[in-house]
C-alpha cells in the first residue's frame, strides 16, 4: 500500500502530490502545519490519533493570524485526517503533516489577496530523538518576540529560527537545543516544550515564555496532576535553576517524554532517567496507545474493526 496524501481535495499516492514552484508560500514561510501522531496498538491492531481535534484547534488559530481560510471545517478535517491514515493501512506508528498554506501561484510579500488551501499526509516514523536520554545545549539563537512573528503559532516560516538553533548544538555535538526566551529565560526545545523537577514540583515555562502551547504539555500536566497527584508550576525558569534540576524532559508530539541528562555538559541530577520522567513516560505511552481507558477520549480509532 503507498503512502497517501489528501491535496487539492482529493485522495493521492503521496508520490504524486505536488506543488507549483511559484506557489507563494514555498518563497516566504506563509503557511501553518501540524504534527500529530498516530500510535500503533499490536494486540488491538488499531492505530489511536492522539489529540486530533486539538490540533486542528491550533492549526486553526495559526490560519487566523495569517489571515487563511481553510477550506474545511474542523469535523472535515478530522474525517480527512482519519480517512488518510486508513487508507494508507500502516501497521506502526506514523506520523500525520498537515500544512495550511498561502496557495496562490504569485509571488509578492503580503498576506492579504491571496488564496489558501490545505494538505496532510501521513508516513510511518518511530521515535525523533532516537535515544533513551538526551543531551542538550543552549543555544545563541533566542525565540523571536511576540512583535516580530508569535512563537505560539506553528507558522512555517518561523521554524528556520528553530533550525538555526538544532543545528548550532547538533554542530557542537549535542542532540537537542534548548532555546531562551529574548530576555535569557528558558523557553523550550527546538521542538519540544521542557519541564523540570526542582524540589520535588513540576516547574515548566509558563505561555508567555515565548513557548509553542505544546499538547504534549498539556497531556503531561494533566497525566502529572491526575495519575501523580503532582501540580506543576508555570513560570519563568533562569538557567540556575535549569542546571541545578533533579530532573529535567522534553515534551512533544514527535519527542513524546524524553528524559534530559546534560544540559551545556552539565549533567542533570545523577544523569540518569528521573523517578518522575520515568513515571510519565510509562502513562503517556499507555495513554496515546489506547491502552488506558480513562484517557480514551484523547484517542481517535483509525481502523473501522475496533474490539
Ligand atoms: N515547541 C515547539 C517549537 C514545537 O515545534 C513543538 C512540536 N509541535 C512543541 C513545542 C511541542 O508541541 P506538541 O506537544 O503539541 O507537539
Amino acid at each position: 500500500m503507498p503512502p497517501y496524501a489528501y491535496i487539492d481535495k482529493k485522495f493521492v499516492p503521496l508520490a504524486e502530490a505536488r506543488i507549483g514552484v511559484m506557489t507563494n508560500f514555498l518563497h516566504y514561510g506563509t503557511a501553518v502545519f501540524e504534527g500529530i501522531r498516530g500510535n500503533w496498538n499490536p494486540q488491538q491492531k488499531q492505530i489511536y490519533i492522539f489529540r486530533l481535534r486539538e490540533h486542528y484547534e491550533r492549526l486553526e488559530n495559526g490560519c487566523r493570524v495569517l489571515k487563511m481560510e481553510l477550506p474545511h471545517s474542523l469535523d472535515e478535517l478530522c474525517r480527512i485526517t482519519v480517512k488518510l491514515v486508513a487508507m494508507c493501512r500502516f501497521e506502526e506508528d506514523v506520523y500525520i503533516r498537515p500544512l495550511a498554506y498561502k496557495s496562490s501561484e504569485s509571488l509578492g510579500v503580503r498576506l492579504h489577496d491571496m488564496e489558501s488551501d490545505f494538505l496532510v499526509f501521513a508516513f510511518p516514523w518511530g521515535p525523533y530523538l532516537d535515544m533513551d536520554k538526551v543531551r542538550c545545549g543552549i543555544s545563541s539563537w533566542r525565540r523571536p518576540d511576540y512583535n516580530v512573528i508569535p512563537p505560539s503559532a506553528k507558522i512555517c516560516g518561523l521554524y528556520v529560527n528553530n533550525a538555526f538553533a538544532r543545528t548550532e548544538v547538533t554542530e557542537k555535538g549535542f542532540d537537542e537545543a534548548i532555546m531562551l526566551t529574548p530576555d535569557g529565560h528558558v523557553s523550550e526545545g527546538s521542538g519540544e516544550n521542557l519541564f523540570l523537577v526542582t524540589k520535588g514540583k513540576l516547574v515548566t515555562p509558563a505561555v508567555d515564555n515565548h513557548i509553542l502551547k505544546g499538547i504534549t504539555r498539556d497531556t503531561a500536566i494533566k497525566l502529572a496532576k491526575e495519575e501523580l497527584g503532582m501540580e506543576t508550576v508555570e513560570r519563568p525558569i533562569e538557567l540556575n535553576e535549569l542546571f541545578s534540576a533533579e530532573e529535567c524532559f522534553l515534551t512533544g508530539t514527535a519527542a513524546h517524554i524524553t528524559p534530559v541528562a546534560e544540559i551545556d555538559r552539565r549533567k542533570i541530577g545523577d544523569g540518569e532517567i528521573g523517578g518522575v520522567t520515568k513515571k510519565l513516560q510509562q502513562l503517556y505511552s499507555g495513554v496515546i496507545r489506547g491502552d488506558n481507558p480513562k484517557y480514551l477520549d484523547w484517542c481517535t480509532p483509525v481502523n473501522k474493526r475496533v474490539p
